[in-house]
């Protein structure tokens, strides 16, 4: 192996070689139990070789991720060159992406750590029916922090993609330029949750109401920092399962993790879960209806039903999950207020200690981040992109946020929401820049004055009080 590793590249046909090993690091620890070593040889850009992956995952040794203490922080983490997935033969999904992240699929949690150029080490945890629970991930007395980003609804109207189809020249789909603004508070974060509203397929795209996204979205949520997206929306159906499987093989293939809507019942059962700072994150995801469209299988979208998200949250606590964050897609459109549906499910959720956050949106317009017998609760982040503005609809529509929770974990008391921070976000007509009000206001991106009344719609419904705080904290 040589230290010139400037071009990525990935030894796909010696991955067999190390099924099952024992992994050291330099200093003789072992980081993990199943292992690829990588090496300046094959082109990253590849696929993966989905047999030898699977072949690879069918001996795994149960072992545990390296101490977090040792793993680089994501902030300090190079830009992620290489983004990988595929579906083995059995249907687990690999998904991968990196150097120095984490990225989860189905029931499988992939470590990636990047050693100074020279070594890079996947280690593979199996946890689920087939293999016990790995022991936590973490066992240091030392609490352990993380940031974690969620945002409104990525709702992609005719306009919408029409621009991105300007942006591509008029011969393919652009989306990255709108969410430029965004990458430094989504990178920022330890995690990076979205919410993907439409389908993405290969059919011709339409909007409102069966809307169908040029499937380009998805390289546009990666390349902008969203490590994983809720998908349960009122609109998820609007392709049937075709549109379904669509989505989530886009989102594979751009390296995204997913929760929310399914290809299988066997898919359905196997929690997201993402190892972040060595603790490992479950997303779960929920909508309250959908369009009165019927669900082509049980499993194909998952309902807000509190029974049903308790016995999920569990079973994400089996698999090992030490953070469960909660997505609902719910509330009444264009309404500020908690719909009492919204309110009775989160009040029911957050009695339960197996649920750390509930997050969510739906209504178009932001709601409030509140706390709840002392728990916080992001109600809904409101539209992060859309047509709608007040050519249409109610102004606030145009308004959006990325709230940060700061959650802390220790051995004794296990997760919560210490804080949320959250960044004023208003859509920029007619390119759909979405853009951080404060920033907008401080580059002049756009009018300040409009800027400037964004903010303050957005402040005066989500609120702030010493757990909560807006960023910037004053108007810009
Ligand atoms: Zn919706």
């Amino acid at each position: 192996m040589t230290t010139q590793t400037t071009k990525t590249v990935i030894p796909i046909e010696d991955v067999r070689g190390w099924c099952g090993q024992d992994v050291l690091d330099p200093s003789g620890e072992k980081l993990g139990g199943l292992a690829m070593s990588y090496s300046p040889r094959l082109d990253l850009n590849r696929r993966p070789d989905v047999a030898t992956w699977e072949r690879c995952l069918q001996q795994p040794t149960q072992t545990d991720v390296a101490d977090p203490r040792r793993r680089a922080a994501r902030r300090d983490a190079p830009t992620p060159r290489y983004a990988l997935s595929g579906a083995t033969g059995s249907g687990r999904k690999v998904s991968v992406r990196g150097p120095a992240d984490v990225v989860a699929a189905g029931g499988w949690t992939i470590a990636i750590r990047m050693r100074s150029c020279l070594l890079f080490v996947i280690t593979v945890i199996v946890f689920g029916s087939a293999v016990p629970t790995a022991t936590p991930a973490t066992n240091s007395e030392r609490p352990v922090r993380l940031r974690v980003a969620v945002s409104g609804d990525l709702l992609i109207h005719s306009p919408v993609f029409n621009r991105a189809l300007a942006n591509g020249g008029g011969h393919r789909y652009d989306f990255a330029s709108m969410f430029r603004h965004l990458r430094p508070y989504l990178r920022r974060a330890d995690l990076a949750v979205c919410h993907v509203e439409t389908p993405m397929t290969s059919r011709p795209p339409s909007g409102y109401p069966l809307f169908n996204t040029p499937r380009a979205l998805a390289r546009a949520i990666a390349s902008a920092g969203w490590d994983v997206c809720s998908t349960a929306s009122n609109h998820t159906l609007d392709q049937g399962q075709f549109g379904v499987d669509a989505t989530i093989g886009s989102l594979d293939r751009a390296g995204v993790a997913h929760a929310g809507s399914y290809r299988s019942a066997a898919a359905r059962r196997r929690p997201a879960i993402l190892t972040v700072q060595g603790l490992r994150v479950a997303l779960l995801s929920y909508t309250e209806h959908t369009n009165g469209l019927a669900l082509p299988a049980p499993w194909s979208v998952n309902l807000a039903r509190a029974e049903r998200i308790l016995a999920d949250a569990r079973r994400a606590r089996r698999a090992g999950a030490q953070v469960v964050i909660v997505n609902v897609h719910a509330g009444d459109e264009y309404r500020h207020a908690p719909s009492a549906f919204q309110r009775r499910l989160v009040r029911r959720l957050l009695r339960s200690r197996t649920i750390t956050a509930v997050i969510g949106q739906h209504a178009h317009v932001v709601q409030p981040i509140t706390e709840i017998a002392g728990r916080l609760v992001v109600y809904g982040a409101g539209n992060l992109i859309s047509n709608q503005s007040a050519a249409c609809c109610p102004a606030a529509t145009q308004d959006g946020l990325i709230a940060i929770l700061q959650i802390e974990w220790d051995s004794r008391r296990g997760a919560r929401v210490r804080r949320i921070r959250y960044v004023p976000t208003w859509v920029r007509h007619p390119d759909y820049a979405v853009l951080p009000v404060g920033d907008a206001a401080r580059l002049g991106l756009a009018d300040r004055a409009t800027l400037r009344a964004s903010y303050h719609r957005t402040v005066a419904v989500v609120g702030r009080s010493t757990r909560v705080q807006p960023v910037p904290s004053r108007a810009p």
